[in-house]
């Protein structure tokens, strides 16, 4: 059986290496609490360092963490405890991260005669929680077969993309996409609203008809309509999803214009709302400049 380690027990990775609590478990977070309260909920080993980490030569490590800054770091901290690692540890990045850093990163690993994918994920707290997730894995088909025994765990749907760094290109293209979703609709919904129309009765009837999306039949009217804001995905997060897009429109595809759009109405939402802001009041932006509340 795995054994595996998890750094980065956030709002996704939290729930994710819960569900890897069936096989042995060592997670690590930064905020040691939040560590120590994984194991007592799930009963993974707890690992103050990086270096206890290592020290459970895991089969595979996994990464969740914010951006590939952060994933770049903690990599060159394991290597300086490599001698502790089996030779084969696998690993495994979560993270939506920016796919020329992660060739980078591949390299660091490749040197040291380890081996990585990258494997992030779709479906938000509640689909780690369930074990609903996609996931979109770049690497060798040999390390994806060898992820999937143990992937299948926190995801329902793995695809193979391609070599190491796919999957992180086709989650900031589905992340891009999300959000020029949440935007067209709330634009639309903001002009309905101010001619006097029912932004509820509108949605209810779109979501009967062609114009709908996730963000009709599920955040619009669960986070935006009830003014609860709660998805739990920072906008911060998805900036940086949307900017990395549009880094990929630049090298293969810079005629793009609804991208490049997306990424301005992005940008201007992070300065208004905050880095911290649920990704979902990107529409609180849009209320603003339309002076209106779709309500
Ligand atoms: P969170 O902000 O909730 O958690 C970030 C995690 O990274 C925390 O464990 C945090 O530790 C850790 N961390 C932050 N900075 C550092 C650092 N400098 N060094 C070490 N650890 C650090 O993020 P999410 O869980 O929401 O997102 C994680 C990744 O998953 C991101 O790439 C995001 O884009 C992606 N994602 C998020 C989804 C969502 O709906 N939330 C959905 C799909 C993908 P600490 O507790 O100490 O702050």
């Amino acid at each position: 059986m795995a054994n595996v380690a998890w750094i980065g027990l956030g709002a996704m990775g939290f729930q994710m290496a819960g569900r890897l609590s069936r096989f042995p478990c060592v997670v690590y977070n930064r905020a040691t609490s939040i560590a120590k309260e994984h194991s007592t909920k799930f009963g993974t080993v707890f690992a103050p360092s990086i270096q206890t980490l290592c020290k459970s030569s895991p089969s595979m490590i996994f990464t969740c963490l914010p951006t590939s800054k952060e994933v770049e770091n903690v990599i060159n901290e394991i290597m300086c405890h490599k001698e502790l690692l089996q030779k084969d540890t696998l690993f495994v990045d979560c993270t939506s991260g920016e796919p020329a850093d992660t060739r980078k990163i591949g390299k660091i690993l490749e040197s040291s005669g380890f081996s990585m994918v990258d494997a992030p994920i779709s479906g938000g707290p509640h689909g780690a929680k369930a074990g609903t997730l996609s996931m979109m894995v770049g690497g060798s088909r040999s390390d994806f077969d060898r992820l999937k025994s143990v992937a299948t765990a926190i995801s329902a749907n793995q695809v193979y993309c391609g070599p190491l760094s796919s999957g992180h290109a086709v989650k900031a293209i589905n992340n891009i996409m999300n959000s020029t979703h949440l935007m067209v609709a709330a634009e639309g919904l903001a002009a309905l609203t101010k001619m006097g129309i029912d932004p509820a009765a509108a949605l209810r009837v779109i979501n009967a008809s062609s114009g709908r999306s996730l963000q009709t039949e599920q955040r619009l009217p669960k986070a935006v309509l009830s003014r609860k804001f709660d998805y739990n995905f920072k906008l911060g997060l998805m900036n940086k999803d949307i900017n990395i897009a549009n880094r990929i429109m630049d090298d293969y595809f810079p005629e793009a214009l609804l991208m490049r759009t997306t990424q301005v109405l992005s940008n201007n939402a992070v300065k208004e709302m905050g880095y911290d802001a649920d990704y979902t009041e990107m529409v609180r932006y849009v209320e603003k400049v339309a002076n209106v509340i779709i309500q």
